[in-house]
């Protein structure tokens, strides 16, 4: 920037003669900062001031923005499951409930502003399912579809003021990183908090050694649930009574709380008067089978008998439970979504000049290696990763062009992936 630019006078680029002329807005003067702009009658700003304009005027244009957007733009239930189903698979009763609640809550949001006498009770969700079903990458989605900050804490990491862990505004910082700090926009964001079920004061069936993460995170968590000022340090970690905090407001915070919720399908259960299924004993085909039948008709007591104190229970009116991914639906996990795993390693044999495909056994044997595993999809991606390292590992020494075709045999490790002879390679 041209030092000296008189805005006043039209007159263009000569540099400053004032070497004793300082910024009108910091103070400083032309020594410490530079070249000052000159604006009529004795007006100079400098090079950081004009910065800090800058930031602060996008800033403000980005909220306006964003807050018109919200108006426009919040996808109504049916638009939210259509493109949940992108990235999803199965689970279509949650998505159901989660875009009516989402829509709610951004309506809520928007109502909010327009009629504060009509006060709206927030919609926190509670998702309940076994590990890897998809609670975090629906809670994700959302945020992606939303176009909102999403950040993702764990309620085991928590403990009270005073003992060594977390504390409860720290997952707050999480959420003002993702949104950039940019405070508005981290204020209508989603929060994901996972393993909700293990700050229960008791369980049933998970045994709880920790006595310093019980009740006390659960009443910490249950003020920012409900929508309170936090005082979040920016820094992390410990508060310091010295320490400058930022302002936080969690009224319009999407919470999603998502479990495991081991050994519900028991309470569950015996609620409804049938034969306990004895934990310990081994595990029948039918397990699962009853874990998908059990567990969509959770109701808010079983959640209290597994040990969440009712204020918790209370601030998470949205429940719903996802089932235990069966092997058909893993391999359409492997295959359909807009991110499928086989799409990807398409994608990147397609970098190397080669072909990649996968046989349709070749799909189920992956499936159910990965379901004996009992990690649900999550565990998908180590099985493909050891079945293609060799591969992946030749791939770029490779001359050529080639096709490569993943059969059965080869998941089970009795065959090894080799390039399709060129014949073999053009009949098939
Ligand atoms: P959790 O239920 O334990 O939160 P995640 O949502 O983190 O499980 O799932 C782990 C990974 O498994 C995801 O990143 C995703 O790739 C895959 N996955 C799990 N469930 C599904 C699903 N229903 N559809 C598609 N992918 C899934």
């Amino acid at each position: 920037m041209p030092s000296g630019r008189d805005f006043g006078s039209g007159r263009r680029g000569g540099g400053t003669t004032k070497k004793n002329a300082f910024c009108s807005f910091c103070r400083k003067s032309y020594r410490d900062v530079g070249p000052l702009v000159e604006g009529p009658g004795d007006v100079y700003i400098c090079g950081e001031c004009i910065d800090l304009c800058q930031s602060i005027l996008e800033q403000e244009r980005r909220r306006r923005g964003s807050s018109k957007q919200l108006f426009t733009k919040v996808p109504t239930p049916r638009e939210t499951v259509k493109r949940l189903d992108e990235y999803v698979i199965g689970q279509d009763h949650s998505k159901r409930v989660l875009a009516v609640a989402v829509y709610s809550h951004y309506k809520r949001l928007i109502h909010g502003s327009s009629k504060p006498e009509v006060e709206l009770d927030k919609s926190n969700i509670l998702l309940i399912g076994p590990t890897g079903c998809g609670k975090t990458l629906l809670a994700q989605t959302l945020a992606r579809i939303l176009d909102v900050p999403f950040a993702i804490g764990d309620a085991t990491t928590l403990t009270e003021a005073g003992y060594v862990g977390e504390d409860v505004e720290n997952l707050l910082l999480k959420l003002l990183h993702a949104a950039d700090f940019d405070l508005e926009s981290a204020q209508r964001g989603i929060l994901y908090i996972d393993e909700i079920d293990k700050i229960g004061k008791t369980s049933q069936n998970v045994s709880i050694t920790r006595d310093v993460s019980g009740e006390g995170v659960q009443q910490a968590l249950l003020k920012m649930l409900e929508g309170t000022l936090a005082n979040v340090p920016p820094q992390g970690g410990r508060k310091h009574p010295e320490q400058q905090y930022i302002q936080m407001d969690t009224s319009n915070i999407l919470f999603i709380c998502g479990g495991t919720f081991v050994g519900l399908d028991n309470i569950i259960s015996k609620r409804l008067g049938r034969r306990t299924i004895r934990f310990g004993q081994e595990k029948t085909p039918h397990d699962e089978e009853s874990l998908s039948e059990l567990l969509p008709q959770v109701t808010s007591d079983d959640i209290l008998e597994f040990g969440l104190i009712p204020e918790l229970v209370g601030r998470l009116p949205v429940v719903s439970a996802l089932t235990p991914l069966d092997t058909d639906t893993l391999v359409r996990v492997l295959s359909e979504p807009k991110n499928a795993l086989i799409k990807q390693y398409a994608e990147m044999f397609a970098m190397e000049n080669a072909e990649l495909e996968f046989t349709e056994g070749a799909l189920r044997a992956i499936a159910e290696r990965t379901h004996e595993k009992e990690t649900g999809a999550r565990g998908l991606r180590s099985i493909i990763e050891s079945v293609m390292l060799d591969i992946m590992f030749e791939l770029p020494d490779q001359p050529g062009s080639a096709r490569y075709l993943v059969t059965e045999d080869i998941v089970y490790g009795r065959e090894r992936l080799f390039a399709l002879p060129e014949e073999k390679s053009k009949s098939a």
